[in-house]
């Protein structure tokens, strides 16, 4: 049986001290939905440790010299007008508290692009090609249980995979022959066939190989719950179980699996829900987020 986070809170109850405020929010204003964002926690007294979710994705903690604890976290892209913040907070002499927030979330409009194709191409695979799909499924979603069950690898700056332009951006609704396929959930950027492929973190190569829709691919586990992904690679420079730095070479820039002609497709993800990498190539790093 599960406790319910109210029952916990009941428990816990005799443990709250009377005027102790705790303020969680968003570090710079509403994120939107698919974006990632800082959550903030700050009190007085300040807690001394935070653990806790954000919809159920994990968010890891870090005390800034001021006292305040920030955490990376995703808005899911199915998140509507607010996300359910649940934290654990440790304050000195073994106090601990439990609370629940909830944060605004605004929505996002995602533009569209219609495209006319044979329907051979909208029509569902085949019943091999879909056991083929779905054991490379189950393979990603074993480097996102891996990544949950790791500590934070990752740490500064996140570097952009390509230094070039982005041709596609992330949450672009594919309309195929009038219907909505589609979403896309990375960030294409441009490069031709043999360009470098460069890690935007550290972390650990969970795992390598050639997919049906993704090609030759290589995903990163960041720790946290953080996974970032590389498709359509030509070539692959590293192995599984090897520590990348931020800006490593992972490979080179191809055309496999599934598309119409060279591009580096990037994914990040924490948990089971991708997000816009652009938004995370734009945040502050985390240990600098309260610097001025
Ligand atoms: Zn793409």
């Amino acid at each position: 049986m599960r406790i319910g986070i109210a029952v916990l809170l009941a428990t816990l109850a005799p443990t709250i001290a009377a005027g102790q405020s705790v303020q969680v929010s968003w570090h710079a204003g509403t994120p939107r939905q698919g974006t990632f964002a800082y959550v903030v926690v700050a009190g007085n007294p300040t807690p001394v440790v935070a653990r806790g979710t954000l919809d159920s994705l994990p968010l890891a903690f870090v005390r800034a010299p001021g006292g305040q604890l920030a955490a990376l976290a995703v808005v899911p892209l199915g998140a509507t007008d607010s996300v359910t913040v649940a934290l654990v907070l440790d304050f000195a002499k073994g106090r601990t508290r439990q609370i629940v927030r909830r944060l605004p979330v605004a929505r996002a409009r995602f533009p569209t692009e219609r495209l006319s194709v044979d329907p051979r191409f909208t029509r569902p695979p085949d019943s091999a090609l879909q056991a083929r799909i779905a054991r490379e499924n189950a393979r990603a979603r074993r480097v996102t249980e891996a990544a949950l069950a790791t500590p934070r690898l990752w740490s500064r700056e996140f570097v952009r995979p390509r230094p070039t332009r982005v041709t596609s951006v992330f949450g672009i609704g594919r309309v195929f022959n009038g219907r909505v396929q589609s979403r896309h959930l990375g960030t294409d950027y441009q490069g031709e066939t043999g360009d470098p492929v460069r890690a935007t973190n550290r972390g650990i190569v969970e795992l390598i190989g050639d997919f049906y829709y993704a090609g030759r691919i290589v995903y990163l586990n960041h720790g946290a719950g953080l996974v970032t992904a590389y498709l359509h690679l030509s070539e692959v420079l590293v192995a599984e179980g090897d520590t990348v730095q931020a800006g490593q070479l992972l490979g080179r820039v191809g055309a496999s699996g599934r598309v119409t002609g060279p591009h580096l497709h990037w994914m990040v993800r924490i948990g089971r829900s991708s997000a816009d990498g652009a938004s995370l190539l734009a945040l502050p790093p985390l240990e600098r987020l309260f610097d001025q």
